[in-house]
């Protein structure tokens, strides 16, 4: 894909690289929601499914929008995933691997944030998936969106096991959230990573030092909707408290959220916006066909 191509499609919109969509939240104004994005701003959402039991909704929702999707077991849910699991995320991958929207295998890696998952015998359950499905990622030739919480240094460990010699991973280190040295490592991998609404609170000191210190060309912005708000949709716990919910992250928040992650960097928002589409690209590289249909679909839709 040439940068002649890129140059014209990235100069109209954001990328949402990390988007729950099928997410219950949304339930059935999941299409409204993608409608307001659209019209925010948003050109394309990056659908990442948690669990076997979602691959036919993400599937179905980029379709009908002109996204992408992906297909993988997220550690969160590998408690629950039956024995079959990964003989059906094969079975989906060997079925849709000529579908131009399916980008990645995603969203898998290691979770060692949730105490339970960290024990025996789910520690080791998390890891022979998230083992098993790089491997069908180098397999089937796809990229990997990667979910990783106070595992960085092992999933780090584990993509590395999984290259032949000196080759190299595409992708998506999602809602990174490392030490600069453990970005450094990730990115010499060939991934790029991801920030969203998590930086855009001011006691969020660290994460800022990090999205001002990396290159601009391994940066790609989401939502994670309709998890992570911004601070702008965050409910204190005390309001919380007295029964008011948590405010719901859309993908119709990715324009702003990224005007504050490219203010904190000093670069112009449309430059961002640019950049930061380009490099989604290059993590998922059928995403750029994508952003060639995603406007006329949008268009359609009115
Ligand atoms: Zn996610």
């Amino acid at each position: 894909m040439g940068n002649w191509f890129m140059s014209v499609e990235c100069d109209l919109g954001w990328v949402d690289t990390h988007c729950h969509l099928d997410a219950a939240e949304f339930g059935q104004h999941a299409a409204r929601e993608r409608q307001r994005a659209a019209q925010a701003g948003v050109r394309c959402c990056v659908l990442p499914a948690v669990s076997v039991q979602t691959f036919d909704a993400v599937r179905r929702l980029a379709h009908a929008h002109g996204d992408g999707y992906c297909l993988g077991v997220h550690p969160l849910y590998v408690a629950d995933a039956a024995d079959d699991a990964l003989a059906c995320l094969e079975r989906a991958l060997q079925q849709h691997i000529d579908d131009p929207h399916l980008l990645a295998v995603g969203e898998i890696g290691l979770d060692f944030f949730v105490p339970e998952l960290c024990r025996e015998p789910l520690r080791a359950k998390q890891i022979a998936f998230f083992k098993a499905q790089l491997a069908l990622a180098r397999r089937f030739d796809l990229p990997v969106v990667l979910h990783s919480r106070r595992a960085e240094d092992a999933v780090h460990a584990h993509l590395r096991a999984a290259l032949p010699g000196a080759g190299r991973w595409r992708g998506i280190a999602h809602a990174f959230s490392g030490s600069q040295q453990q970005a450094a490592s990730i990115v010499a991998l060939g991934m790029k990573l991801g920030f969203g609404g998590a930086a855009t609170f001011e006691r969020a000191t660290r994460l800022r030092s990090l999205l001002r210190a990396v290159d601009v060309h391994s940066i790609v912005v989401e939502t994670d909707a309709p998890d992570i708000a911004p601070q702008w949709l965050y409910v204190q716990a005390h309001a919380r408290e007295s029964g008011q919910a948590q405010g719901v992250n859309s993908p119709s928040e990715l324009p702003r959220i990224g005007a504050v992650l490219a203010s904190l960097r000093d670069t112009p928002v449309d430059e961002f916006a640019r950049a930061t589409c380009i490099n989604a690209c290059e993590a998922l590289p059928r995403l750029a066909a994508l952003l060639g249909t995603a406007g006329a679909v949008a268009q359609h839709a009115h």
